[in-house]
């Protein structure tokens, strides 16, 4: 495998888009709760999608495509989850502000210089997955960085927007989508294309994910926090991978779309050395289906008993390349079948064919040298098959026209969709520059100084420089790194400020409650307050630190830490039956000390023990 050098040597460039839903109660612009679903919908609404003729007169390039693949789109409805602004049937709301205060917050905490106005804008999405065909997105500051690896990464860009409608399932023309995620807050951070290597890509993702849980404002689980990759290489293009479910998946992800980028470039030269340009490009498409009455491949005659067809083009001057591997396993052939399968919603496993690949599938070659003749294809010629519905495969032939096209020009712009094993998809045409434009429903919000002024003086400390304070404190390295983004930080610096034990403090609040979670004996809803309380009480009742673990196991949220410590068996140890089993001790100062200490567990401190020794 190439190494990172190799990378620079090729110009690997990539940035991150961070999509991350923020914890407010309510959507962005309408009062509905914000709240996942388990229940089965109360309705359903059909929808179709249409391109309009932008301002410029002109149809964007994803608008077509959407179209093309002709969907009927169903969403899953709730009563008490959705409104019509969702659905579309009503404006917008006022925005959020307690969304814009948390987009605000983050945005100073990069470094960014926020904006005067709130101003929001239509981004347009014609997937289906918003209704309304647009999302509603407002930027709200530009210019950061985070601190990566020695060096900045700058921040393009801060903005608050709504979140999309979840897919519940997209098989052929039906797609349907769950509404309840819709409209939730969400916070999106574009990086500068400033890392540099595949490996270096997850730390990146890694630092922005530490760096969002540390505001303390964000949702967890799944799918509350979304990446999409931006990989390039020199003389490539941008193509964005779609939604990274895992950072693990990020090096292998990057490393395998640079490779591609390269193998298309070369693929590229090759077809301009023989000449073939896009006015050049000589293609014919046939009628094929006659020719596979009696065929054994199994899915062309499957589609043929539906009423199928079988048509073919011939792509002058392609000859040989449709076997060349552009990623692991996955050759040139691959990305015509992804681009058959989303647009023309030809999406069985196996959905086009070629005759370099031949003989297979059941297709002899005998049969192949008949399908070369019948598409009168040259040498340097290959002819590639689709099979189904009339119109869908009328869709793929010109769809593969485009795709060759679009190799002549090296590598096509667009996203695709990520795969555990590295690899990737087409996913769909990435949408031109002209898909944002002013929401003209939504008035702007004024930032006023006082605002910005109330914000910046409850900053919470970024996760790099609390990470280096604890550091320094003492607490071990193990710790920090975790402390530093917890939800218990604010607890650990008022703990330490009334003079609890750093290092035994911190292990507790990371390590001790962890463990505790994972037997299973850490309530829900236990929060700073409530251990800071366990806490003070051993310190009161002249016990060790280390019964606050115990105290925590047995707590509910909230309740009174006297109660729980009673039910725990953690009782202060009375001044008199302490002073007389200090008297009761005998042996040197060591072995009385230890005595004391082992009858009494963590219910006496080491300090309260050493005095009932001394002053007896
Ligand atoms: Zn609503």
């Amino acid at each position: 495998m190439p190494g990172d050098l190799d990378y620079k040597a090729l110009g690997f460039k990539c940035g991150l888009e961070i999509h991350q839903q923020l914890d407010t109660d309510r959507k962005l612009f309408c009062m509905c709760k914000v709240q996942l679903r388990r229940d089965p919908a109360h309705a359903t609404i059909l929808r179709h999608m249409r391109p309009t003729l932008s301002e410029m007169g002109t149809y964007d390039g994803t608008a077509l495509m959407e179209f093309k693949t002709k969907k009927n789109v169903t969403y899953q409805l709730y009563e008490d989850g959705i409104c019509t602004y969702e659905m579309d049937d009503t404006p917008p709301f006022p925005i959020n502000q307690k969304a814009v205060d948390i987009g605000l917050e983050i945005a100073l905490m990069l470094g960014c210089s926020v904006v005067d106005e709130v101003h929001v804008s239509r981004k347009q999405y014609l997937d289906g997955s918003i209704p309304t065909g647009f999302q509603r997105t407002a930027i709200i500051g530009v210019e950061g960085s985070v601190p990566f690896k020695g060096r900045q990464l700058g921040i393009i860009q801060l903005s608050i927007e709504e979140d999309a409608c979840r897919e519940m399932s997209d098989k052929g023309h039906e797609i349907i989508f769950k509404t309840d995620r819709l409209s939730t807050p969400l916070v999106e951070v574009v990086t500068k294309a400033e890392i540099f290597s595949p490996a270096e890509v997850p730390e990146a993702a890694e630092q922005l994910g530490r760096f969002m849980r540390a505001t303390g404002k964000v949702r967890r689980g799944m799918g509350a926090t979304r990446q999409d990759v931006n990989v390039s290489i020199t003389g490539g293009t941008r193509v964005e991978i779609k939604g990274v479910p895992k950072l693990q998946w990020m090096e292998a992800l990057t490393r395998n779309e640079a490779n591609r980028q390269k193998a298309l470039l070369e693929i590229r030269d090759k077809l301009t050395k023989k000449g073939i340009a896009e006015a050049t490009l000589q293609t014919a498409v046939k009628d094929l289906t006659h020719m596979f009455n009696k065929t054994k491949c199994e899915p062309i005659a499957a589609a043929l008993a539906r009423g199928g067809i079988v048509h073919g083009i011939r792509l002058g001057g392609f000859g040989g390349l449709l076997n060349t591997e552009v990623m692991p396993g996955l050759t040139l052939k691959h990305e015509f079948a992804g681009r058959v399968k989303v647009i023309a919603c030809l999406d069985e496993p196996l959905n086009i064919i070629h005759t370099d690949e031949l003989p297979a599938y059941g297709i002899e070659a005998k049969d192949r040298a008949e399908i070369i003749k019948e598409m009168a294809c040259g040498n340097s010629d290959v002819a590639v098959l689709a099979w189904g519905p009339a119109s869908d495969v009328e869709t793929a032939m010109k769809e593969i026209r485009l795709r060759a096209i679009d190799a002549l020009n090296g590598v096509p712009s667009e996203t695709r969709q990520p795969f555990p094993d590295g690899t990737s998809g087409f996913e769909r045409i990435l949408p031109g520059p002209d898909r944002m434009y002013p929401d003209t429903d939504s008035p702007p919000t004024e930032v006023t100084q006082e605002r910005i002024g109330r914000i910046r003086a409850m900053l919470v400390e970024a996760p790099w420089i609390r990470e280096e304070r604890y550091s320094k404190l003492g607490v071990p390295e193990r710790v920090s790194r975790d402390l530093a983004i917890s939800r218990m930080a604010k607890t650990f610096d008022e703990l330490i400020a009334e003079g609890f034990p750093i290092r035994q403090t911190a292990v507790f609040l990371v390590e001790g409650m962890r463990s505790l979670k994972r037997k299973g004996k850490l309530a829900d809803g236990i929060d700073g307050a409530d251990v800071a309380a366990a806490f003070r009480f051993s310190k009161m009742s002249g016990m060790s630190v280390s019964v606050v673990q115990t105290i925590v196991a047995a707590m509910s949220p909230g309740e009174r830490v006297e109660n729980v410590a009673g039910r725990a068996g953690v009782q202060k140890v009375a001044d008199v039956e302490l002073s007389q089993a200090a008297k009761e001790a005998s042996g040197t100062a060591d072995v009385k000390f230890a005595a004391l200490m082992a009858r009494f567990g963590g219910r006496v401190s080491a300090e309260r023990a050493r005095n009932a020794l001394s002053s007896k």
